[in-house]
């Protein structure tokens, strides 16, 4: 008598908790599972597979296809009526020899508009469709990282970490075996972006040219220069409009000079700190 025991529910309304004699489910002792229930995996590995091709999927920004069993494939060969993709899995020593096939409509784009019947797998060898184990859950994963590769690139300020979280946030019907290793993935981003953002300054150019537009906006204020003609050096000043006033308000700045973090031709970062009453 569901009806009975829950009030009604609306958010505004606690819960009231639930007295212990009226929770009749407790009441009934554990069934011992069968030894062999206990081993198997909730999780059936797909037997068909199911092409998609993403763009952008791969390191280098080239179409990636995944066949929905765990294995990807990237670009080999064109021809007027055939797209050959090879397995991704290509150590030196030992590369897979698995391929597919994806018959051309002359008519379409074959990357945009396909479908399964498209598509041959040609195995490894004669035993093995592939010579090394499936990475279930790549096809989502792929679209994952499209994605997050994006958002670094646009949001350059959002920490990687939180892009990821992001992504895997949007995707609520994501399992637990198709997560990507969050500490792995964090890598690659700051790896992809650390590609769009600007060289560091040269070691020998203190007056480096300075790339505005990678700061936040309102947080640099442009350079002071000290010093003679001759043996010149500049600051570079930050800080946001609420941050000057609130300097200006202060009657005591505390002032310290760190070393130790930065590098040539960059020689100390000066903090003015204060305490707000
Ligand atoms: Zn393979």
């Amino acid at each position: 008598m569901i009806v009975d025991v829950l009030p009604d529910l609306s958010p505004s309304t606690p819960v009231p908790r639930r007295p212990y004699e009226s929770d009749g489910r407790r009441e009934e002792a554990f069934a011992e599972p069968d030894e062999s229930a206990m081993e198997q995996s909730s999780f059936e590995a797909p037997t068909e597979p199911s092409y998609k091709i993403h763009d952008e999927g791969t390191n280098k920004g080239l179409h990636k296809l995944t066949d929905g069993l765990g294995y990807c494939f990237s670009k080999k060969a064109i021809s007027k009526s055939t797209y050959t993709w090879r397995c991704t899995s290509r150590p030196s020593a030992n590369p897979c020899k698995a391929i597919v096939k994806q018959k051309k409509n002359p008519l379409v784009d074959c990357l945009l508009n396909y479908n399964n019947a498209d598509f041959t797998f040609v195995p490894h060898d004669h035993e093995n469709p592939h010579n090394h184990p499936a990475d279930f859950g790549n096809q989502q994963r792929v679209e994952i990282f499209r994605e997050a590769k994006k958002a670094c690139v646009e949001h350059k300020f959002t920490d990687p970490r939180e892009i990821l979280f992001g992504e895997l946030k949007k995707r609520k019907s994501l399992e637990g075996r198709d997560m990507p290793d969050v500490d792995l993935a964090t890598r690659r981003l700051r790896y992809k972006r650390a590609k769009v953002m600007p060289a560091n300054p040269r070691k020998d150019d203190p007056f480096f040219p300075v790339e505005e537009n990678f700061f936040p906006p309102d947080w640099y204020q442009g350079a002071i220069f000290a010093g003679t003609a001759e043996d010149r050096a500049w600051h570079l000043l930050f800080f946001t409009p609420t941050m000057k006033r609130q300097l200006e308000d202060c009657k005591t700045w505390f002032m310290d000079a760190t070393f130790y973090f930065v590098d040539e031709p960059i020689k100390q970062v000066c903090l003015i700190t204060l305490v707000l009453q």
